[in-house]
């Protein structure tokens, strides 16, 4: 067996896998780009290695510095955690010729599985139930056509190339098919340089749920299923184990299938087997298909580590070196309930776009596990996922593991950048997700709620301009009081696009009275904190002239500087990048006039395209970048000169 192991990834995936392998006894190395350099994944570990520079493709997808890496210092394993090379049939070949252990499947059993159509042919040869549809190898448009007809409407094109939610198209209509193919295999090229598809009968209600396997190579035993239908454009938010509403008698068919799936391929390791289940008519045996395998350890493993009591990475090294599986199916069971909730650095009202920013505080509560691979003070920068952490929680029941996620989520501290938090934290108070009726639909069915913003109380604002004078500490405030000499003073803050002067008029120490837009506030300071109106605060932290208060799940407050306010209005007719992204396309030239809400250009980030569309009529000014650009949030893009 190995006694050192390489973690070729970053994140909160390398810190995970690094923890188990440092109780296990091993010596751990890191790999990191020059932008990780002081990362938490670094940290911890025994050795670090640079291997490039912050594109993914310059550091965390060279395979060849990665396993020169592992030779340097002596590791005799690589695992590759989830994305990144982690999938990829030629490292592990090359990782093996380097005479190294690759932590995972064979090269062949992630071929077997890599593109969508032949895994479900092997699949279906198999004895698995696969979705209906066409996964042959004609690709010409008319025969895709016919074959979307007898599938019958609506159905799914995927790209067989496809992952993370890319190079997919719901076609409700025959007349809509022809368009929808030529857009699905455009983006396909486009993302996997691959553009062939396949056609699926599109499940109605569908619920995803997905079995977690696990295989030495020969035998597999499975792990009970996970539910992973809150989805947002098909990616995974929240995810549970076990699925709700689950019947014994389909754990058991979806456990066996997903069992026949990996011994097909002689599965060595842990995999995923996901299936799409039509929920319209509650959970049948017969009501499940194979979607395709994901031959990796999974984001969102946490939640059946709760409920069957294991560690899923101490298996995988374990196995990786040599030991058979670690028990057999009888020896499983499911304890109570779980829950994983996704925090990203996101601005979910401007449309869930990728943000970045210096997390000035990160804080998890206790009563959660939080797997993270950043701290306060670390960036979240434009080269990766903007993935925070994820939340994950047990309890004995469903209703009790929701109420300890919801409390989790409420009592986590992010301030410095925005996060889905409160998005996370309405989704877990959803009457409907509460009574387990899940569906990939949920989301967008609830979206204007889900996505409503957390109420700014008139105590909000006052807790924060005594926050922004610095008389929320006791020392504070006797500095803060006798330094201006009067016992009044104004405060200009800003809360979004919502800007206020607040009114502290101070009369003792821990007494003062704050007008808010002629509301007044009893701000009180008593043994267990301050009181506003009554109502406890809910915390603060500030840097510079930002203030996050701590409640509704963090609300950024700026001072703001009077002076500084007609620099403002300068960015007039120009249009901004909203995020850190590359320019996917440019659809506009100097002097063409354009009509409100006409298309601009596309940016990409992570995983999503956004659309910037004209804000007025007028005519394009200027247009100052290319396809293919790289641009920082708030670059201007396209220039407009409004109509008049
Ligand atoms: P999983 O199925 O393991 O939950 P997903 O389906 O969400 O993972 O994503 C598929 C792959 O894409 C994973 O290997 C993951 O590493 C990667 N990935 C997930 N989220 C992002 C993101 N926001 N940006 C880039 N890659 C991502
Ligand atoms: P990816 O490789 O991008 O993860 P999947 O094939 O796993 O692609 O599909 C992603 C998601 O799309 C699923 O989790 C599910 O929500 C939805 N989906 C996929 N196939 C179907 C289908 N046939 N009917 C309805 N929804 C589907
Ligand atoms: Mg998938």
């Amino acid at each position: 067996m190995f006694d050192t192991l390489l973690v070729a990834n970053r994140g909160e995936i390398a810190c995970r896998v690094m923890r188990t392998a440092r109780a296990m006894g091993l010596r751990c190395v890191a790999v990191y780009s020059e932008a990780d350099a002081g990362a938490m994944h670094v940290a911890m570990a025994d050795t670090a290695v640079c291997i490039g520079g912050a594109a993914p493709a310059d550091s965390y997808l060279c395979g060849d510095r990665i396993i020169a890496a592992a030779l340097e210092t002596g590791a005799g394993a690589i695992h590759p955690g989830y994305g990144f090379l982690s999938e990829n049939p030629e490292f592990v070949r090359d990782v093996e010729a380097a005479g190294l252990v690759f932590v995972g499947p064979t090269e062949s059993a992630i071929r077997a599985m890599g593109l969508k159509d032949a895994a479900k042919r092997l699949m279906a040869d198999a004895g698995v139930p696969v979705v209906p549809g066409y996964m042959g190898e004609d690709q010409d448009p008319g025969h895709l056509e016919v074959e979307a007809g007898k599938a019958g409407y609506p159905v799914l094109i995927k790209a067989v190339a496809g992952g993370g939610g890319k190079g997919m198209r719901l076609v409700e209509r025959a007349e809509d098919f022809v368009d929808a193919l030529e857009r699905a295999k455009a983006e396909a090229r486009g993302a996997f340089g691959n553009d062939a598809v396949l056609i699926e009968k599109y499940i109605q209600r569908p619920r995803h749920i997905e079995v977690q396997v696990f295989g030495d190579g020969t035998r597999a035993v499975h792990l009970f299923e996970r539910d992973c239908s809150l989805q947002r454009r098909h990616q995974k938010v929240i995810e549970e184990a076990p699925a709700p509403g689950m019947t014994e008698g389909m754990r058991a068919a979806m456990g066996a299938a997903a069992v026949r799936a990996a011994e097909a391929i002689g599965y060595r390791g842990a995999g995923t087997v996901e299936f799409i289940v039509d929920g319209a008519n509650g959970l049948r045996e017969d009501g499940f298909w194979f979607m395709e395998m994901n031959t990796r350890l999974q984001v969102e493993h946490p939640v059946t580590e709760e409920i069957c009591g294991v560690d899923l990475v101490e298996w995988q090294l374990r196995v990786a070196g040599g030991e058979a599986l670690p028990c057999g199916q009888e020896d499983l069971s499911i304890m109570g309930h779980s829950f994983e909730a996704r925090l990203y650095a996101e601005d979910v009202p401007a449309g869930f776009l990728p943000a970045t920013g210096r997390l000035a505080e990160l804080a998890f509560p206790d009563g959660v596990r939080a797997e993270t691979g950043v701290r306060s003070g670390d960036v979240i920068s434009p080269h990766y996922d903007p993935m925070i952490a994820k939340l994950v929680v047990h309890g004995p029941s469903r209703a009790v593991a929701l109420r300890k996620l919801a409390a989790g989520l409420r009592a986590t501290r992010v301030a410095g950048t925005v996060t889905n938090l409160a998005f996370l934290g309405a989704l877990a108070e959803h009457e409907g997700f509460g009574r387990g009726e899940v569906d990939t639909g949920l989301i967008a069915r609830d979206l204007d709620a889900l996505v409503a913003a957390p109420e700014v109380t008139a105590g909000h604002w006052a807790e924060a301009a005594l926050a922004a004078l610095d008389l929320l500490e006791a020392e504070g405030w006797e500095v803060g009081f006798s330094l201006w000499g009067a016992a009044a003073r104004t405060v200009v803050l800003a809360h979004g696009e919502d800007r206020r002067d607040v009114c502290v008029t101070v009369s003792g120490a821990g007494v003062a009275d704050v007008m808010v837009d002629g509301q007044a506030v009893a701000c009180r300071r008593g043994a267990s904190g301050w009181t506003f109106d009554g109502v406890p605060g809910g915390g603060v932290f500030v840097e510079g002239s930002a203030v996050t208060v701590y409640a509704g799940y963090g609300l950024r407050f700026d001072v703001v500087d009077p002076l500084d306010q007609q620099a403002e209005a300068a960015a007039g007719g120009a249009t901004l990048a909203p995020m850190p992204g590359r320019v996917v396309s440019v659809h506009v030239h100097p002097g063409q006039e354009v009509a409100a809400g006409d298309r601009l250009a596309v940016l990409e980030a992570m995983k999503m395209e956004h659309t910037l569309t004209a804000a007025v009529d007028g005519v394009v000014a200027e247009v100052l970048v290319r396809e293919g650009d790289q641009v920082e949030a708030g670059a201007p893009l396209v220039v407009l000169d409004e109509a008049e």
